[in-house]
């Protein structure tokens, strides 16, 4: 099932299932309990929003081999983790603003993993259980701040740095699933989920070591080679396999 939130010219947001491009509202909540209505509503008509607010964003650095030669760094033992903040979230078609700090901000097509219930110390066999569903994001970077600050904080965090969409798909096996990345039409980043070093359950196994997680909080599994800078009026596409297509144009910011 394709889970999305939107609004409508009537208003929102609302939440939704999508089928065959017509929108039917879920009712209920998500996690816990939910009714699905007949599919009614074009999905043209609707403007995308984030398709989950999570209360956290942990992010895996360094998750394919390929990026960690790129970036001319060792391929890490153990997992590397960060944090995005949720106010840098924005929805498929809303813009990335570039800030005025940076001259170097570069897109970052990655899977991400939405979490379904509260979770401490689960096995990697257990991993699956509380995961609700997938969907892809955009680790968007200030790569010059990330060098020059030492640590990544600034670097991620400004908002509209964590494009989310364009909805939650329940039903992938996210082990072998194909990922690529556009910007204005042209192939940068293409791989398999199948070539991360960390693959999802064992990283939910790793993160709830450390942490809970809770239904909503989002996982950024690391993006593959091929990073690059972006520029105002440029469009980044994420695309992976059995979810969709995340859109992000860029803009000036202030
Ligand atoms: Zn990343």
């Amino acid at each position: 099932m394709k889970v999305l939130r939107f609004m409508t010219r009537e208003g929102g947001p609302l939440t939704g299932w999508l089928q065959d491009g017509q929108i039917g509202l879920l009712e209920g909540n998500l996690f816990e309990g939910y009714q699905r209505m007949d599919p009614m509503i074009p999905l043209e008509r609707v403007q995308l929003l984030p398709p989950v607010l999570p209360g956290k964003i942990i992010c895996v650095g360094r998750n394919y081999p390929e990026h960690a030669k790129e970036m001319s760094v060792e391929i890490p033992k153990i997992p590397i983790l960060f944090l995005k903040p949720p106010s840098a979230v924005i929805g498929s078609g809303q813009p990335i603003e570039m800030p005025p700090q940076s001259t170097q901000v570069e897109y970052e097509g990655e899977l991400a993993v939405v979490i379904g219930k509260s979770a401490r110390h689960i096995q990697p066999d257990a991993a699956r259980r509380i995961i609700f569903g997938y969907t892809i994001a955009n680790d968007v970077t200030a790569r010059d701040l990330q060098r020059s600050d030492g640590q990544w904080t600034r670097a991620k965090s400004f908002d509209t740095f964590c494009p989310l969409g364009p909805w939650i798909e329940t039903d992938i096996d996210p082990y072998d699933v194909l990922l690529t990345t556009h910007l204005n039409g042209q192939l940068r980043q293409m791989t398999s989920t199948r070539d991360m070093v960390f693959p999802v359950f064992q990283l939910i196994s790793f993160i709830t070591s450390v942490m809970t997680l809770e239904a909503g909080d989002v996982i950024l599994t690391g993006t593959p080679a091929g990073v690059g800078p972006v520029s105002a009026g440029d469009v980044v596409k994420v695309t992976i396999e059995g979810i969709g297509e995340l859109i992000s144009p860029v803009i000036a910011g202030k």
